[in-house]
């Protein structure tokens, strides 16, 4: 944390480990694979299940009670096995749609000794990917202390302060970690080279309110030193 009460999170964990010499992109699991594969690299932080998120929100259609249903039970090992593990904070990242935030809520109730932040992914400056408004995604977070922090995360950085805007009179912490905005290429399994820098953004994401920063896909750790540059100045 920084003098000025902000708090800095890192970058994107596929991002540096492609930086690396690590191949990411052609394994269903991304990055997680490493984490199953050759846990040593694993940067010692947070429980990131984000690319399994990815995968899973596919499954997010009909019927909501069975979903609902369904998502808890899909998450309840995983969660159990992170829990194990005595995390100072979970993160419940990268997620895409209210009914999925409810299950995880829902479902931390059974470790109510555990703390997590949650952030969603969105399509645009007021819905989820899933296309719920924001700000009811949001308030549904609202109804667990366990949850300490929400926000956007791995969204196109242009989009970040307006939902900002939408949300900034909740009572906890707006966490946001957008990704470079390199659009994906489906043919070669890959990001492009299109995006761009997450720093020029950041004055401005915190005049909006947000508390926690830091980056996701296609973010480096020298943008998170000029994030921490910035904030040190600031
Ligand atoms: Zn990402």
């Amino acid at each position: 944390m920084t003098k000025n009460g902000i708090i800095l999170i890192d970058g994107g964990l596929g991002t540096t480990l492609e930086l690396n010499g690590y191949t990411i992109h052609n394994d269903p699991l991304w990055s997680g694979k490493y984490l199953v594969n050759d846990p040593a690299i694993r940067p010692g932080r947070r429980g990131r299940d984000h690319d399994l998120h990815i995968s899973n929100s596919q499954r997010i259609i009909e019927n909501s009670v069975k979903i609902a249903r369904d998502l808890k039970d899909w998450h309840r090992p995983r969660l159990e096995a992170i829990v194990r593990a005595e995390p100072d904070l979970i993160a419940f990242e990268t997620i895409p749609s209210l009914v999925e935030a409810e299950a995880l809520i829902d479902l931390l109730k059974e470790h109510p000794n555990t703390k997590a932040w949650l952030t969603y992914n969105c399509k645009d400056t007021k819905s989820t990917a899933y296309g719920e408004p924001i700000e009811d995604a949001v308030n549904v977070c609202l109804k667990s202390k366990q949850i300490i922090a929400v926000g956007v995360n791995c969204v196109d950085p242009t989009l970040v302060e307006p939902i900002v805007e939408r949300i900034s009179n909740i009572d906890r912490d707006i966490i946001v970690y957008p990704n470079a905005g390199n659009t994906w290429n489906e043919k070669l399994r890959q990001y492009n080279p299109d995006g761009q820098s997450i720093v020029p953004f950041v004055s401005n994401y915190l005049k909006a309110g947000v508390k926690w920063i830091g980056g996701c896909c296609g973010v480096d750790p020298d943008s998170i030193r000029q994030i921490k540059q910035l904030l040190v100045e600031a």
